[in-house]
C-alpha cells in the first residue's frame, strides 16, 4: 500500500481512524446531539457562515445533485472548466432539468464577464461552480462569480469547495453563496463518506416551494433535523467521530496557518516541477493551492515514472483525470502535509527521475 498523494481521497493519520475507532452511539440521543454541535464552530469558520451546517451520508454527488433537484426550478447555468464541473452539467441533463453551460478550454478558468453575458439572456434560476477543479488544478474566481451571480435576483448560487475547504479562507455568507458543499476525503483528509454543506435562507426558501424533492436529500429536513443538532436519517457516524478529531486538529493548527501551509507546501511542488521543465496545466493566475495539475512532456514515460514511485518509495501520485488521463498528471498537498513529507515525495520523485535518465 502507497501513502496517497493523489487528489483525493487522501492519506487519513493513524490519529484520525484511531478518533473513528470510538464505540458506536445512538443517533437519537444526547451523547449524538453534542458529538454534532461540536462540529459546528469550525465548519462554520472553514465556510465563512452563520448558518448551520448539514452532515450528509453520501459523497460531495448527493449534494451535488439535491442542490440541483431543491433549488432548480426554471433552468440551471452550469460553470463547465473540467472533469466535475462537466459533469455537473451531465448530472443536470438526467435528472430532467433545462440546463445550459458556460465552458471553457480545461486548465483555463471561468471568466466572470462570460457568466454575466450568459445570465443576460434571462431564465435561470440557479448557477453551479466547483470551486476548485480538482481535475485540472483550476482554482476558479470564486468573489468574481458570485458578485456576478448576485447581481441577477432570483438566482441562486452552489459552489462546491470539496478540493478547497481548509486550504484556502471561504467566505459563504459574504459572497452570498446559497449552498456550500464538500466531501471529506479531499482537503479535510478524512476517509470518503461524508460531505458537508450549508444553506443560506434565501436557498431554504426556494427548496420549500419546490415540490418532488423526495426524502434522502431534503434540504428542509436537513434544516429540521440541524436545529435539534441532528440528522434525517442514521449518519456514518464513525466519520462525524474522525471528522470531529480533524476540526479539533485545524482549530488548534488555527486556519491562518493552516491556509499558509497549504500555500508554502504548494509552492515546493511548483518549485519541483519548475526545476524539472514540468509545465502547469492550469492557466497563470488560476492555480489551485491544494493541488498541483502538471502538463506530461511528449517524451516523458509518465506511467512508469509514477509506476516506479509507488513501487519503489510508495508514494501514490495521480495520472491525470478524465479527457486529460495520460497527458497530465497531479500531486496533492492536501490536509496534512507538512515541509517534511512533502520534501520526502520530492526526494523520492528526484530519484525516481535520476533513475529514468
Ligand atoms: C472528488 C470531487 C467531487 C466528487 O466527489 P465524490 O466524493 O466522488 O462525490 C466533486 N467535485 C470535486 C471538485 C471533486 O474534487
Amino acid at each position: 500500500m502507497a501513502k496517497l498523494f493523489i487528489p483525493g481521497p487522501i492519506d487519513v493519520s493513524p490519529e484520525t481512524y484511531a478518533a473513528m475507532s470510538r464505540t458506536m452511539i445512538g443517533h437519537r440521543g444526547a451523547e449524538f446531539e453534542e458529538l454534532y454541535a461540536s462540529t459546528q464552530p469550525c465548519l462554520k469558520a472553514l465556510m465563512g457562515t452563520q448558518r448551520p451546517v448539514f452532515l450528509s451520508t453520501s459523497s460531495a454527488w448527493g449534494v451535488m445533485e439535491a442542490a440541483l433537484r431543491n433549488l432548480c426550478a426554471k433552468k440551471v447555468l452550469n460553470l463547465c472548466c473540467g472533469a466535475f464541473s462537466d459533469k455537473w452539467f451531465g448530472v443536470a441533463e438526467s435528472n430532467g432539468l433545462q440546463a445550459d453551460k458556460v465552458q471553457v478550454e480545461w486548465g483555463e478558468a471561468i471568466d466572470p464577464e462570460a457568466v454575466r453575458a450568459k445570465l443576460e439572456e434571462g431564465g435561470f434560476d440557479l448557477v453551479t461552480l466547483v470551486h476548485n477543479e480538482t481535475s485540472t488544478g483550476v482554482m476558479n474566481d470564486i468573489e468574481g462569480i458570485a458578485k456576478v451571480v448576485k447581481s441577477f435576483p432570483g438566482v441562486l448560487l452552489v459552489v462546491d469547495t470539496v478540493s478547497s475547504l481548509s486550504a484556502v479562507p471561504i467566505a459563504m455568507d459574504d459572497l452570498g453563496i446559497d449552498v456550500l458543499l464538500a466531501g471529506i476525503q479531499k482537503a479535510l483528509a478524512l476517509p470518503p463518506g461524508l460531505a458537508v454543506f450549508a444553506c443560506s435562507q434565501a436557498a431554504i426558501d426556494r427548496a420549500a416551494e419546490m415540490p418532488n424533492r423526495g426524502y434522502y436529500f431534503d434540504f428542509l429536513e436537513f434544516e429540521k433535523n440541524a436545529q435539534k443538532n441532528n440528522t434525517p436519517s442514521t449518519p456514518s457516524i464513525s466519520l462525524i467521530f474522525g471528522l470531529q478529531y480533524i476540526l479539533g486538529e485545524i482549530e488548534k493548527e488555527g486556519l491562518e496557518a493552516r491556509f499558509a501551509r497549504h500555500l508554502a507546501n504548494n509552492k515546493l511542488i511548483h518549485d519541483w516541477g519548475a526545476r524539472h521543465g514540468f509545465e502547469n496545466f492550469a492557466a497563470e493566475g488560476s492555480r489551485s493551492v491544494s493541488l498541483t495539475c502538471f502538463k506530461t512532456p511528449e517524451d516523458f514515460d509518465q506511467a512508469a515514472f509514477i509506476k516506479t514511485l509507488k513501487s519503489k518509495h510508495g508514494f501514490a501520485i495521480n495520472g491525470g483525470y478524465g479527457k486529460i488521463k495520460g497527458k497530465t498528471f497531479r500531486i496533492s498537498n492536501m490536509g496534512n502535509e507538512t515541509e517534511a513529507t512533502m520534501n520526502e515525495l520530492i526526494t523520492a520523485m528526484d530519484d525516481v527521475l535520476a533513475t529514468m535518465a
